[in-house]
């Protein structure tokens, strides 16, 4: 099998009026990609996811980790989740605050019998297993905040989607929501509506999360690859049914097959993939 990784870095409206920040989200993605494709080559599928996100995390131009969007009593507060497509297991924290990489609490979850935590007792546990106090609001963040910039397509959530030379997937997602939230509003992104995996396939999605939620998105579509749909009509059938509601969604995924998919309902998802070579799209 042909190792493959697919990452997001979310939706960027700045992308389609500032040339400089263009360029950077560009050359981001391949490094970070490029990074995550060598990784694979010697790490599993969920290792190789993590490091992946880990990576996105500490770039500052992307909505997870560093960089993080406030929330709107003006505290960071961020959310990711991992599963394995092996075990099936799903770990994720919720409404975490201080800490560098969210995804590196939710590896830590993975070997406990509570998976999935939410706000001072995610916390609690990071500081029980060594994460120290970490502040990750930039300049940048503090600015829109203070200028209460509410712009919906200001959405930038990171994830990884990786298949190994194994054929096992993993994904992983990382965010610092939409931005403006009443504190403590749950994203998708630690949900299985906005990262899943199986056997069959793994999904990343980004987006507005009520929709991903409504949508039941990266179950539903891994759950119709696991019915026999190819990954592209899985796609397909589950974006026709956020139409009803007009959900804001884009997917990255990867199915047991090797196929390897994006797709966005609005522009534009940013998102680099490595399958022999690099692509990406910003
Ligand atoms: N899905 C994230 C959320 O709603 C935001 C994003 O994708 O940028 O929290």
């Amino acid at each position: 099998m042909n190792p493959k990784i697919i990452i997001h870095g979310g939706f960027f409206s700045e992308s389609n009026t500032n040339q400089e920040v263009k360029i950077a989200k560009q050359k981001a993605l391949v490094d970070i990609v490029t990074k995550g494709a060598a990784y694979l080559n010697n790490h599993t599928a969920l290792e190789s996811v993590v490091y992946t996100v880990s990576l996105l995390e500490d770039c500052a131009l992307f909505n997870a980790g560093l960089g993080s969007q406030i929330q709107s009593d003006g505290k960071i507060r961020m959310s990711a989740s991992l599963m394995d497509g092996v075990t099936e297991k799903f770990s994720g924290v919720i409404n975490i605050k201080d800490v560098k990489n969210p995804i590196q609490v939710a590896v830590k979850l993975m070997s406990v019998d509570d998976k999935v935590l939410s706000g001072s007792g995610a916390l609690d546990f990071a500081r029980q297993n060594g994460f120290h106090y970490y502040n990750p609001e930039t300049p940048q963040r503090r600015g829109e905040y203070e200028k209460k910039l509410n712009d919906s397509i200001r959405l930038g959530t990171v994830g990884a989607v990786a298949l190994d030379r194994d054929g096992k997937l993993a994904v992983a997602t990382s965010t610092g929501g939409k931005g403006f939230e009443i504190p403590c509003r749950v994203s998708d992104s630690a949900t299985v509506a906005g990262n899943y995996a199986n056997n069959s396939a793994a999904i990343s999605c980004t987006g507005v999360g009520e929709d991903i939620v409504s949508g039941a998105l990266a179950a539903k579509i891994v759950t119709r690859v696991t019915d026999g749909f190819s990954l592209e009509n899985a796609i397909g059938k589950s974006f026709e049914e956020l139409k009803h509601f007009d959900g804001f969604a884009g997917v990255i995924g990867i199915s047991a097959k090797g196929e390897m998919f994006h797709f966005d309902s609005h522009p534009h998802m940013v998102w680099a993939s490595f399958d022999e070579e690099v692509s990406v799209f910003v």
